[in-house]
């Protein structure tokens, strides 16, 4: 065996499946995937931007970050979530290095002078940091691929209306929603749709609060306040991304105000995004909360299947993969969560696709799917899954764990014993114990039974994903 302390010589690297650089690539790309759903975007941003997936020697995974700063950072606070991501994707990852790459040091040399695939930015880089200086709007996020459903249709149309009528519609327009829904997409395609149309004669400006707080915080270290005014002032429509990180920042909740009225006495756009409704935060200084109440609040719910399976759609024809409508559906099916986190999931099916070259089925995307959706939901209590069962079959709990063999009853009593496995993870002695002390072969039973027939009868699995959604909604 040649001595592979000398990466990247190596001619023949042991494992077929990191035998060249694209691959160590992908597999990075579907990895911060990954760990793009964990962390919030700002710190996905700040700390795996210019991130690289060196090489892989045995099983530990050596990453390099840009900075000494962002290696100390990322190895105390994220080298868990790394690991994860990578061993979720690599079984034979268990270990990760962090290393600081720059220009001078020789393992970028080498990898540069490499010819198969060195490290060209815009191959690497997100498409999200191609971000424009000016505005700071980032042209990937755009109308035409803002796909509209029930959950989003009243944010899209009051968004789409202020491209027409800047400034008076609906000012301010505020977009709340859980993280993940589509509310930085939105607010950012007004800002592009209006630069496109206007052609620069609308000045348009993107931050997030975080960086508008950087900004007043070292406005006021440098005493320049007028920077800030130059900045958020002077301009036609100001987007502000994620308000509710300004809460309980006195300076800048401050400044922020008079920003808002010095924009809005002007009949100036404003457009905000918030995790929660303006009445959902009480520390938000009271002057602050009415100006946004007295605009125009939309907000963006969770996804439901048509919504789910047109983004997969989408997202899947963008990266060049064909999905059968089958495995679309399996997939709309089966992620019941946030766009991001479906996104998330849809990288590494696009990895398995690419890097082992395996045709993706749909048996294969349900055994994908089984080994992420695992995580138990542990904080829900398992009388409200057989509460939830029988109230939706609306038969009394008595008779759901009770022990008649009507079929009728058996049916629920299988989903509950199917539920209580796959969101709660509880053990088959343990389901077959709050379902009328049943033996725990039943419970297995009616398990496997069920994770079956859903696969197979699409009614029953729509009844199942209803139930799911009222578990989780209480
Ligand atoms: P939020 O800001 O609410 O946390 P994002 O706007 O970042 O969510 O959306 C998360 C991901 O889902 C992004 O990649 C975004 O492009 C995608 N996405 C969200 N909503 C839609 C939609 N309606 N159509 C297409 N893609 C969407
Ligand atoms: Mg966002």
């Amino acid at each position: 065996m040649q001595n592979t302390d000398d990466f990247p010589v190596s001619p023949t690297p042991p494992e077929p499946i990191f035998a060249d650089e694209q691959a160590l690539d992908r597999l990075w790309q579907s990895a911060l995937g990954e760990i793009e759903v964990q962390v919030s975007r700002p710190n996905f941003i700040t700390w795996f931007k210019n991130t690289r997936f060196l090489h892989k020697k045995g099983s530990t995974a050596c990453i390099g970050l840009p900075n000494n700063f962002a290696k100390e950072w990322v190895e105390n606070k994220y080298s868990k979530a790394v690991l994860g991501a990578l061993r979720s994707l690599e079984e034979s990852i268990t270990k990760v290095d962090f290393v600081v790459i720059s220009q001078k040091n020789s393992v970028v040399k080498n990898r540069l002078a490499r010819p198969a695939i060195a490290f060209d930015e815009s191959q690497l880089s997100f498409p999200e940091f191609k971000v424009d200086p000016e505005s700071g709007l980032n042209p990937r996020y755009s109308f035409n691929t803002f796909i509209v459903g029930k959950s989003n249709e009243l944010a899209h149309a009051a968004a789409s209306a202020i491209v027409e009528d800047i400034g008076k519609k609906y000012n301010p327009l505020f977009v709340y929603g859980g993280v993940g829904l589509g509310k930085t997409h939105l607010i950012q395609s007004v800002g592009n749709e209006i630069k496109a149309k206007y052609q620069g004669k609308i000045r348009v400006r993107y931050t997030s609060a975080e960086k508008f707080t950087n900004d007043v915080i070292s406005a006021i270290k440098n005493r320049r306040m007028e920077t800030i005014k130059e900045k958020y002032r002077l301009i036609d429509v100001l987007i502000i991304d994620d308000i509710q990180f300004i809460i309980g920042k006195q300076a800048t909740e401050e400044e922020f105000f008079h920003t808002f009225n010095a924009l809005h006495e002007n009949n100036k756009q404003i457009i905000v995004s918030s995790d929660k409704s303006p009445k959902f935060m009480p520390e938000l200084a009271e002057r602050l909360r009415s100006r946004f109440e007295g605009g125009m609040l939309v907000d963006i719910g969770y996804p439901d299947y048509e919504l789910r399976y047109a983004v997969l759609k989408a997202k899947s024809q963008e990266r060049g993969i064909e999905l059968s409508d089958e495995v679309i559906e399996v997939l709309a099916n089966r992620i019941q969560r946030t766009l991001r986190e479906m996104e998330g999931l849809l990288n590494k099916i696009i990895f398995y696709q690419r890097t082992k070259q395996v045709p993706i089925t749909t048996r294969l995307v349900e055994e994908i799917l089984n080994e992420v959706l695992q995580e138990p939901v542990r904080s829900i209590h398992p009388n409200i899954v057989i509460n939830a069962v029988a109230d939706s079959f609306e038969i009394s709990i008595a008779d759901l764990i009770g022990s008649s063999r009507k079929r009728e009853l058996v049916g629920p009593r299988q989903i509950a014993m199917y539920l209580l496995r796959d969101m709660l993870d509880l053990s088959y002695p343990n389901i077959g114990d709050r379902m009328g002390k049943r033996d725990h072969t039943t419970a297995l039973y009616a398990y496997e039974k069920i994770a079956e027939a859903i696969n197979k009868n699409q009614s029953l699995n729509q009844k199942v994903i209803a139930i799911r959604e009222l578990i989780t909604k209480q």
